[in-house]
């Protein structure tokens, strides 16, 4: 157990944070970008806000984008400071939008994404007094006549920032302006620009004022969310939480001293001359954190009856006369401001602890083992080999809740599926017809109001499922809409489903794309798609979709498919993004298996989609 100070994050409050704010935002058709940089890019925290509802991350550096992504988080991300003219080649490999104000570094994204045959959004920064970035208004529609010119780029909004450098408050004025420059753009190059991004944290009063311009429609949120401020005059947030953060040390010295130093006095450590009142005799505390770890003076401790009477790089000195329980060895926990929490989260000293509610955590629910075959077959039949199935999961820390065997029946496999995910476990069904999957769908329409879905096949025959799927609950919108639908490792499509594919917002990722792209990308980009706004998504995996060589044991088997360890890296990226909320296993031809080779890989494949990691990634 490490026994510096660390920091408690509760990620349930982040994420109610996060709806409160996109919420009133949604209200005045604003989209809310969640800003991470503060954590240092830590990845529950973005998983947070994303639950919480923000449409993407925004960050400030590269190296979190990346942390991020490598840690499945999978959402656009948006680069936050204007990037350096060395970065261009790794932003329009990695980033969906970044904030710019130089041309020259336009250029540079521009060269790099036609290269690759890429197209970068920009989103273009306008100076409207705060003195930080932007590009000074009087030289806007110069530069956006050449950035319009450049290959590889879009113009994707205009933006400002506010309340950073020179402290302007957002106004009804100055936001009135920013959309006046954005329509003067659009109207002098004939463009449509996406996003009007009005600032930061600093623009929640106005927008809850209603005195925000309804043209602004973006905006980025990090203090916000993340310690429940506005930041003009730092009020706590209606309807937030302000001690999602807090910091603990320990007390390592307890002794009653006089308030006032013995002996002639000098500078203290750190060059400051400090002055003292004589209140006589106090119960003073040291703690093991100081000024290497955080920023003193932005800590608040949490019970009003301490004082912090000062620091120097590894000790806290405080009072806590006044307070009761107060002994060696035990922790005393601090707020934080902006400042504070920067320096603590990038400390290596300080640890940071997330915490969350077991109830949310998905990959704690128990798991309902549903086999679907018209009689009683031998285990020799079976796709899964259930006691290695069975150990491994428990090894996982995961347990099978119940096991049922159902009759190869539309209507009772839906009704299986629907009642399992009511009953918040999730479903793992399996079956030696590939044509199961269906049934499976309308079980889930049934009970989750919004989901998406990632299927692993090398035939398109699932798709069918989907226009007949019942609508959601607004009643228009089916619950699983085409673009959750991400389709991996097509090998055989029929002209019937290859039509539906073009016709509908589906993502299809062939062998070949997946050959060009590399699989991390390919289901990257489909849990991207797939869990955007959904409860959840559903894995299909049909067998076929591997290689002969790795599960011959299938309905129709073709050669080309996934590699071994292709098929697992696509499972433990699933696994860590934490969506998964329910499975299906299909297509199994036992008189074609080899040593029960098919089934063995199910098995490993499954276990990977809960969590055992075979490649380490
Ligand atoms: C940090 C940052 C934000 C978020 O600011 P908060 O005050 O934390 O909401 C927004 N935009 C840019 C450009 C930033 O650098």
């Amino acid at each position: 157990m490490p026994y510096g100070p660390y920091i408690t994050i509760d990620l349930n409050k982040i994420e109610h944070n996060a709806r409160t704010i996109t919420a009133l935002c949604r209200k005045y058709g604003i989209e809310v970008c969640g800003v991470t940089k503060v954590t240092c890019g830590m990845p529950q925290v973005a998983k947070a806000m994303l639950r919480g509802g923000v449409a993407c991350i925004g960050e400030s550096r590269m190296k979190n984008i990346h942390r991020l992504k490598a840690n499945g988080v999978s959402t656009e991300f948006t680069l936050l400071r204007i990037p350096p003219l060395s970065a261009a080649e790794d932003i329009v490999t990695s980033v969906n939008m970044s904030l710019n104000s130089e041309l020259s570094v336009i250029q540079a994204l521009s060269e790099a994404a036609s290269r690759r045959g890429l197209v970068h959004n920009t989103m273009i920064m306008v100076d409207l007094g705060d003195l930080r970035e932007g590009v000074w208004p009087d030289d806007l529609l110069p530069m956006v006549r050449e950035v319009v010119e450049l290959p590889g780029i879009r113009i994707a909004g205009l933006g400002t920032n506010l309340s950073c450098y020179g402290g302007v408050i957002p106004s009804g004025k100055n936001m009135t302006q920013l959309v006046e420059y954005a329509r003067r753009i659009e109207t002098a190059f004939g463009i449509k620009l996406r996003y009007i991004s009005g600032g930061n944290s600093s623009s929640l009063n106005l927008i809850a004022s209603g005195k925000m311009p309804r043209a602004v429609n973006h905006i980025r949120i990090g203090e916000g969310i993340l310690l429940g401020r506005e930041t003009v005059n730092r009020a706590s947030w209606p309807g937030t939480f302000q001690d999602a953060f807090l910091l603990q040390a320990e007390i390592i010295e307890l002794k009653e001293k006089p308030s006032v130093p013995i002996g002639e006095t000098g500078e203290d450590a750190f060059g400051g001359k400090p002055e003292f009142v004589d209140k006589g005799e106090r119960d003073r505390a040291i703690l093991n954190i100081g000024r290497e770890d955080v920023v003193v003076e932005g800590m608040v401790p949490v019970d009003p009856e301490i004082s912090i009477l000062g620091a120097s790089s590894d000790h806290l000195i405080v009072d806590v006369t006044e307070a009761e329980n107060v002994r060696l060895g035990s922790e005393l926990a601090f707020f934080m401001n902006y400042g504070a929490l920067l320096a603590a989260m990038t400390s290596e000293y300080v640890e940071k602890r997330p915490v969350r509610d077991r109830e949310f955590v998905s990959e704690n629910r128990h798991i309902v083992l549903t086999e679907i075959s018209p009689q009683s077959e031998p285990d020799s039949d079976r796709l899964l080999n259930i006691d290695d199935l069975t150990k491994g999961l428990n090894q996982l820390g995961q347990s099978i809740a119940r096991r049922r065997q159902i009759r190869d029946d539309p209507e009772i496999v839906s009704e299986t599926v629907a009642e399992i995910i009511n009953d918040d476990l999730i479903p793992l069904v399996y079956a030696n017809d590939p044509k199961t999957c269906l049934d499976v769908y309308l079980g889930l329409a049934l009970s989750l109001p919004m989901f998406g879905t990632i299927i692993l096949s090398a035939h398109g025959s699932c798709i069918t499922a989907f226009t007949e799927l019942p609508p959601g609950p607004g009643g228009v919108e089916p619950r699983l809409e085409s673009e959750r639908v991400a389709l991996i490792g097509l090998r055989e499509v029929s002209h019937e489903e290859s039509r539906l594919i073009r016709r509908s917002r589906i993502s299809a990722y062939t062998l070949e794309e997946i050959d060009a792209l590399g699989m991390r990308e390919v289901i990257y980009r489909a849990l991207r798609a797939a869990g955007m706004g959904t409860d959840g998504i559903h894995v299909t995996l049909d067998m076929d979709v591997l290689d002969t060589t790795v599960a011959p044991g299938v309905h129709r088997p073709i050669r080309g498919g996934l590699s071994y360890r292709e098929g697992h890296l696509a499972m433990e990226m699933i696994a860590k993004s934490g969506l998964m909320r329910s499975l299906a296993v299909v297509d199994y031809f036992p008189e074609r298996d080899v040593n029960r080779s098919t089934a063995g890989a199910a098995t490993e494949y499954v276990l990977s989609l809960f969590g055992k990691k075979i490649l380490k990634i």
